[in-house]
């Protein structure tokens, strides 16, 4: 078989395989990308969080974005009933962006891919990682093209962004159930006509049907919009097998969107992603990184895929730069026990939305603004700030400002 050299192989082109392209090409390494799609190519996760701009702009991807028009966001706005929580991301504690974008997956990926190939990086389209051999001093990674023809390559470094895809969790049996409840999601895009003006279109909404279950309604600036539903993987159960009736069926169960959407037909069969939350053993392994959903997804509740996509890319690009410069690193600390800080608190996050705690301080009448400007630097991303005693004291503080609260009320 056919053997290419390479010093750092990265799986996978979504946003955590390009976070680690741009930095790793701004320092001249060498290398390829392998990616199983051609693009354009749909993929969920289109309300971003304020603190992945930092990561594309470390990645000098930032103005490449920019030049594109995106849809601003600048927060995300949470409804139950008559009750309306709203967080303005300039409001938020501490240092940060103030906003970032709402995107059609399929266009902003692509952009990103388009920009790094510009640069001169190798990226194989059509192309699929089906082995990886890590017994050998440099690891051995089988790709299969398009014509099924396959080819080795061995790189001294790879970097697993394979999403969903999760190659290497799979080839290496690193899979671990996920700790958090499961919850499954539908969603498809609509083009709307009659868009509302006011700010609605600036941010991403929420809204609560009943704890556990949630509609998301998220603008793009063509004129378009993403629409989904997050629930226990039984509340789909109730609905009709036919997902465009079903679709209809939950969007018929609306308070605040009910009728909004009824004159537009869904842009495709609105898709189902069942069982969301993935975990992993570890988070490296020697010669390599998972990074993104390859290595670990909480849930969509709080728009945090992205920016740990694009946390996790550039560190581990990072840290694979320095090994390949001979320095000493240490995955455990540096890289592992880094990401499950900011994955530790999110979790707790995802725990207190979906038990109730969190929806009884968004939905309180008279907010603490202390407490709301911290909870909005949450939900921008910048959870290693410890300054923020909403990060610092993440497993305990939102059920006790709930307990308060409630007993407040009682
Ligand atoms: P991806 O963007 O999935 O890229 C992985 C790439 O790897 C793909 O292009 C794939 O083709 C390729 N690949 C897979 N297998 C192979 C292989 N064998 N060989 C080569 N290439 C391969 N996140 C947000 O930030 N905001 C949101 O609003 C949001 N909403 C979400 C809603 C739902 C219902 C779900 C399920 C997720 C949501 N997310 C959201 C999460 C978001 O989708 C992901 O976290 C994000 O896309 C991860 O990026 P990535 O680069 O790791 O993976």
């Amino acid at each position: 078989m056919k053997r290419e050299f390479t010093d750092i192989l990265i799986i996978g082109a979504g946003p955590s395989g390009m976070v680690s392209a741009g930095y790793l090409q701004q320092h001249n390494v060498q290398l390829k990308v392998v990616e199983k799609q051609r693009f354009p190519r749909f993929s969920i996760g289109e309300s971003l969080i304020p603190r992945c701009m930092d990561n594309f702009a470390e990645a000098g991807l930032l103005e490449t974005i920019d030049k594109h028009g995106f849809q601003r966001k600048f927060g995300a706005r949470f409804i139950k009933n008559e009750l309306v929580g709203e967080f303005d991301f300039s409001q938020k504690f501490g240092e940060g962006w103030d906003w970032t974008w709402q995107v059609p997956r399929a266009d902003f990926d692509n952009i990103l891919a388009e920009e790094i190939a510009s640069r001169g990086v190798d990226i194989a389209f059509e192309t699929e990682v089906i082995a990886a051999d890590f017994t050998k001093e440099n690891p051995v990674i089988t790709i299969q093209h398009k014509n099924g023809e396959q080819t080795e390559i061995e790189a001294k470094f790879v970097i697993d962004s394979s999403g969903f895809g999760r190659v290497l969790p799979r080839l290496l049996d690193l899979e671990k159930p996920s700790k958090l409840e499961s919850h499954s999601s539908i969603f498809t895009h609509i083009e709307e006509t009659d868009r509302p003006d006011g700010k609605e279109g600036e941010l991403i909404t929420f809204e609560v049907l009943e704890t556990e279950v949630w509609f998301w309604y998220i603008p793009f600036s063509n004129g378009k919009a993403s629409l989904g539903f997050v629930a226990p993987t039984a509340w789909f159960d109730q609905f009709d097998g036919d997902p465009k009736i079903a679709f209809n069926q939950m969007i018929s169960k609306l308070n605040y969107y009910n009728g909004r959407f009824d004159n537009y037909e869904p842009e495709f069969i609105p898709r189902k992603i069942k069982h969301i939350a993935k975990s992993v053993k570890s988070l490296f392994g020697k010669n390599f990184a998972l990074t993104g959903n390859s290595a670990e997804f909480l849930d969509p509740v709080f728009s945090s895929g992205v920016s740990f996509a694009t946390e996790s890319g550039l560190k581990a690009a990072k840290l694979a730069l320095k090994e390949l410069n001979g320095e000493n690193v240490d995955w455990q600390t540096e890289y592992e026990d880094y990401m499950n800080e900011g994955i530790a608190v999110f979790s707790s996050y995802v725990r207190d939305w979906y038990n109730g705690d969190l929806q009884d301080i968004f939905f309180h009448k008279s907010p603490n603004p202390e407490f709301k400007s911290q909870i909005c630097a949450v939900l921008a991303g910048y959870v290693w700030n410890k300054e923020n005693p909403f990060v610092k004291k993440h497993k305990r503080i939102v059920g006790s400002v709930a307990k308060f609260i409630n007993l407040e009320n009682s």
